[in-house]
């Protein structure tokens, strides 16, 4: 089967914003590839956070997606960190790479807020990045709308190293964004991204009352006409882009049946079709935080030795050593 690959920083909660995006694609397509699901941990600590507990939002994450639905026997989630490789294949990437493009990157230039430059990590995400995707020979790539530019890089940073090697030692693969869902929208702030790092998000842990309350509130327009323009109407196109995923109905369709309905109606309705969602991955979510420590342990062992072999086969095309230390 080919691979699909994918990655989520531990940073906190899974969000509406990733089911809707990346979860919800990847379910669709879990009989067709073998999937590879990415605990970034490493790329988490590229802003440094002493009240987080890493080790514990991956667990946390890695039950929760499980919860959501990707089968376990086809779905290998694992925390970056257990696959020292990856910085190894980064180092390796690093001299393809200019700082220049890196300090270009729209999430670098976000992520720093405002200091004069932002620390190394930060400006090497994309490289870290890179690497991810290329240890596996993955065959297709799911990110959302977000990381584009760096999906972009990727691809320079690979034809500017096996092209300098002369082969194909890096695979190309085929990079996929969702074309609905792959930017859903901060509920209080529709112009801007909805991030688990910043406070307004929908969790997937979020308790019905708690799923109501920030659904009514949500910002919309004062028309009070259930249409679908996002330039115009950014925040009830949001909600209409989530009501047509979850409800799996094209939106023209949801647009139609909601006519009559004014925008608190609709919130309503739209806040039960995520309860009810909710509901269910939260009922799973104990059964599998329970396993999930151990399951992760596997996985990250079978993938290690993927990554050792990818990296011995790179060593030796490089010419450079290859002994193992003992
Ligand atoms: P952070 O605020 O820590 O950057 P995040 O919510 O942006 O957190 P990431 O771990 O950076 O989450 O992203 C994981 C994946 O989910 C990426 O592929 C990203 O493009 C996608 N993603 C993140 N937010 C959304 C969103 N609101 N809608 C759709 N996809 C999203
Ligand atoms: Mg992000």
């Amino acid at each position: 089967k080919p691979r699909l690959f994918t990655g989520i920083q531990p940073t906190g909660s899974l969000t509406l914003g990733h089911y809707c995006g990346v979860i919800h694609h990847i379910i669709s397509l879990q009989n067709d590839y073998e999937v590879i699901i990415m605990l970034a941990d490493l790329h988490a600590l590229t802003l440094p956070n002493p009240h987080l507990n890493y080790q514990e939002k991956c667990y946390e994450m890695a039950a929760l997606l499980y919860a959501c639905g990707l089968r376990e026997e086809n779905c290998k989630i694992f925390c970056q960190s257990q696959v020292p490789e990856h910085l190894i294949l980064s180092h390796l990437l690093s001299p393809f790479v200019t700082v220049g493009s890196l300090s270009h990157m729209i999430q670098y230039k976000e992520k720093k807020r405002g200091e004069e430059t932002g620390n190394l990590a930060l400006l090497s995400y994309p490289v870290l990045m890179a690497a991810d995707i290329f240890l596996y020979d993955a065959d297709l790539v799911i990110v959302g709308q977000d990381q584009r530019q760096h999906l972009e890089l990727t691809n320079t940073i690979a034809r500017k190293f096996n092209n300098f090697f002369g082969q194909n030692l890096l695979k190309i693969p085929q990079f996929s964004i969702p074309d609905r869902g792959a930017k859903i929208m901060d509920l209080q702030n529709p112009t801007r991204k909805m991030s688990k790092s910043e406070p307004d998000h929908l969790s997937l842990l979020d308790a019905p009352e708690i799923v109501k309350k920030k659904v009514v509130r949500a910002i919309t327009d004062s028309e009070n006409k259930i249409r679908y323009q996002p330039k115009k109407k950014p925040g009830i196109s949001n909600l209409l882009t989530i009501y047509s995923l979850l409800a799996d109905r094209e939106i023209k369709e949801v647009e139609r049946n909601l006519t009559d309905l004014n925008y608190h109606q609709f919130k309503l309705k739209l806040a039960e079709l995520i309860n009810d969602k909710l509901t269910i991955i939260q009922k799973n979510y104990g059964f599998w935080r329970v396993r999930v420590e151990e399951l992760l342990r596997k996985n990250s062992n079978h993938l290690r030795l993927q990554a050792e072999k990818k990296i011995a086969l790179l060593k030796e095309e490089l010419a450079i050593s290859s002994l193992p230390l003992t």
